[in-house]
């Protein structure tokens, strides 16, 4: 049977809709984000101009504070307290990685846990391993969306977790938890790879490396979850992952590069039941669930009662 694609194009639609008229609650005193971006790198830009697109879209306020890559840790740390002063700022995102001569834990640190819509705060990650209410990490919480909107069960199933990093591994390994999977979690150190991978029933790839894992790594019929963003600079790379494909063909020769995850997608497709693709898969409810973060955090911020909390 073929492969299914999921699509989180949709449920990132769905979710932002879904949020949008939670924003209609707060009147004329709309939520809003700041989002600090420190230095020039170029990925950084496109994904704080999404999040601000993505706030316009819905009727939150939204602001921009864009530093030099010269910034200082304390300058930055200026920042955030004026950010946490601020009775129309909700939230706060602080966009990484920030200028290596930063102390990003010192940042993120000094950002009002109320105001932590990344969900990356000490007090926060204590919520979450406990699992009390609190904002949770964006991109494991839209993946935790993703399967629940498709109706893919998860409880008493194997989550294999390629990954253990703050930001997606960990985070997403202890929401799998919660919702009763058997977690396993894997990293650089792991030995046989494959062979752990191949327990998965749901099998989760957040390392950052290009098509890594393949048909020796997926479990016949399991649900393939690709958060990695890896882009493909040669043509024969491209021929060999999309073979045939003429959309990717001609987005390489338009951009000199197309979008890759860390799943390499024949097998994906192949070994399957489904899979997300890259891009359209996890990356769009990243930026939902932090719009949905955003609401919240107004909501309990100011009072306001959600009805249907998207989380
Ligand atoms: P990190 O680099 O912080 O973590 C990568 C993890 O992969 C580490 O735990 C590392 O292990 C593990 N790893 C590296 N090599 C191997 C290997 N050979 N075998 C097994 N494990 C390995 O990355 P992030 O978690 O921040 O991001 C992962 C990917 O997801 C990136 O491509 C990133 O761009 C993407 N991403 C996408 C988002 C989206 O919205 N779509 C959001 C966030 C990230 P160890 O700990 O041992 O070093």
């Amino acid at each position: 049977m073929a492969a299914i694609r999921l699509d989180g194009a949709a449920t990132g639609a769905a979710i932002r809709q879904e949020v949008a008229a939670q924003v209609a609650l707060f009147g004329d005193r709309a939520p809003g984000l700041a989002v600090i971006l420190a230095g020039d790198d170029p990925a950084s830009g496109v994904y704080v101009r999404s999040k601000i697109r993505a706030c316009h879209e819905l009727g939150i306020y939204s602001e921009q504070i864009l530093l030099p890559a010269s910034v200082t840790t304390a300058e930055l740390l200026r920042q955030v307290e004026a950010l946490n002063a601020r009775e129309d700022i909700d939230g706060i995102l602080v966009q990484l990685p920030l200028p290596p001569a930063v102390d990003a834990a010192a940042v993120l640190l000094a950002v009002s846990p109320e105001k932590d819509v990344d969900g990356f705060h000490p007090v926060n990650l204590g919520r979450l391993v406990s699992q009390r209410p609190g904002p949770r990490p964006c991109t494991p919480a839209g993946i935790i969306q993703l399967l629940k909107r498709n109706q893919i069960p998860v409880a008493g199933r194997e989550a294999v977790v390629v990954g253990r990093s703050d930001i997606v591994g960990k985070p997403l390994a202890l929401l799998l938890l919660h919702e009763h999977a058997t977690v396993t979690i894997c990293h650089s150190r792991t030995r046989n790879l494959a062979e752990v991978c191949q327990r998965g029933e749901l099998l989760f790839a957040a390392i950052g490396k290009p098509a890594m894992l393949d048909e020796r790594h997926i479990r016949r019929g399991a649900v393939v979850v690709d958060v990695g963003v890896n882009a493909l600079t040669e043509a024969a790379a491209v021929e060999k992952y999309f073979p045939g494909n003429a959309q990717r063909r001609e987005e390489f020769e338009r951009r000199g590069r197309t979008l890759i995850g860390d799943v390499d997608p024949r097998a994906a497709c192949a070994v399957s039941s489904a899979f997300t693709p890259v891009p359209g898969g996890v990356g769009p409810l990243t930026i939902a669930m932090l719009m949905a973060n955003t609401v919240a955090a107004a909501a309990a911020r100011r009072g306001v009662e959600l009805r249907q909390p998207v989380l």
